[in-house]
């Protein structure tokens, strides 16, 4: 048997997801419905947080956390250059201007002390991204917020598990965007949710999801009198269904179970490439939990005695795939002819864009394939 290519970010299904998937087909009730709600109700209770609101991606989250937050024409939101397109395409689709603050090298996380540089009296947001699932430093970024009066919208893409100082991540700021694409650390093959401590946001971005109607479709569908529903304001399709939801629903029972594989995974990484020139992810600090979704490593040519590409492509040939997270945002030619960024004005993340490489670490690994990982690493910077 040739031995199989180890692909970066597989899920991990199990036959409860497929199951629940089988039975909300045979139920008659695929769209938004009753597995949503009750997908809404565990994760919420997952986060401790009061209310949740499923929607189609974190792309749609993040649009529709900035519209609630009332963010839009002629308004400036701060944000990460070390972060997927999506985080700045959603800010440019509520009508504002995206501003990047230079993360703190040693972190990758978005550096408070930049983020002050980059205030302006437009500025109405802050954006932070919990890179690769280690907290940013939302002492300062709170503290900012508050001396500033400004709304704060937490990425948590990479964040479902993590923690800072005791609290969950997306529930700090106003509202905590998470995604279930597939290499996410738990998906719906497709999805996202938005978590929010107001009633009020939370029944607006309901209403947003769904064309902006007065009233759930499913409720209307359910009661048993016909009902007339109200257009309140022109919103946006970003509902999640049930058939995503039933994935999901047993995606959040096995969190704790893919965060120990993960941490288990990192920790082996850790110790077998502690001799190696490279530089590998940075320790979460005391009173943290990282969510551990990114094991990225950085590939200096000086130090290494090879470069990024030649480096990935080493590893690709002995059926390794990887992942880089992020190209710094300013390398992208749409953005450099939009506002004029260059990477230079960002030399921690592009640098760091220029260096860095995610190592397969979904739980799913078996101990071969990481041993796999392991030698291939090995034997191309050796
Ligand atoms: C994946 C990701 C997104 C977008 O998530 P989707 O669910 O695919 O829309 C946004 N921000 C970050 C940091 C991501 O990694």
């Amino acid at each position: 048997m040739s031995p199989k290519r180890i692909i970066f970010g597989t899920p991990s299904i199990g036959d409860e997801e497929i199951e629940e998937v089988i039975d909300t087909l045979r139920s008659g009730w695929i769209g938004t419905g009753p597995r949503v709600a009750r997908f809404e109700r565990e994760f919420a209770a997952h986060k401790r947080s009061p209310y949740a609101v499923a929607v189609n991606s974190c792309t749609a989250a993040l649009h529709l956390s900035l519209v609630a937050a009332g963010i839009g024409e002629g308004d400036e939101v701060i944000t990460t250059p070390l972060t997927f397109c999506a985080t700045v395409n959603a800010i440019i689709h509520a009508g504002a201007r995206p501003v990047l603050a230079d993360i703190d090298p040693r972190t990758m996380n978005i550096d408070p002390e930049q983020i002050e540089r980059k205030l302006t009296p437009r500025t109405k947001a802050l954006l932070p991204v919990h890179f690769a699932g280690l907290p940013c430093e939302m002492d300062a970024i709170g503290r900012i917020a508050t001396q500033h009066n400004l709304k704060v919208i937490e990425d948590c893409a990479h964040a479902i598990e993590t923690e800072y100082r005791g609290q969950p991540a997306g529930c700090i700021g106003d509202f905590g965007c998470f995604s279930f694409y597939p290499n996410k650390n738990m998906t719906t093959g497709e999805g996202g949710i938005i978590l929010t401590r107001s009633e009020a946001d939370a029944e607006r971005l309901r209403s947003l999801a769904l064309h902006g109607m007065s009233k759930d479709a499913w409720k209307r569908f359910i009661d048993p009198r016909f009902r007339h529903y109200l257009v309140t304001e022109v919103g946006y399709k970003y509902n999640m269904t049930d058939l995503n939801a039933a994935i999901g629903l047993h995606q959040i029972r096995r969190l704790d179970d893919f965060w120990r594989r993960r941490t288990e995974i990192w920790n082996t990484y850790d110790r077998a490439f502690e001799d190696l020139p490279l530089v590998l992810p940075t320790r979460a600090a005391e009173g943290v939990k990282h969510a551990r979704h990114l094991y990225t490593v950085l590939v200096d040519r000086d130090r290494a005695g090879i470069d990024r590409e030649d480096f990935i492509e080493s590893l690709n040939r002995r059926l390794v795939g990887t992942g880089v997270h992020y190209l710094c945002l300013a390398e992208h030619p749409v953005y450099q002819s939009l506002f004029g960024w260059r990477a230079s004005d960002f030399p921690h993340a592009s640098r760091i864009g220029r260096q860095t490489v995610s190592l397969p670490i979904s739980p799913s690994l078996s101990d071969s394939e990481v041993s796999t990982i392991i030698s291939a690493v090995r034997e191309s910077v050796a």
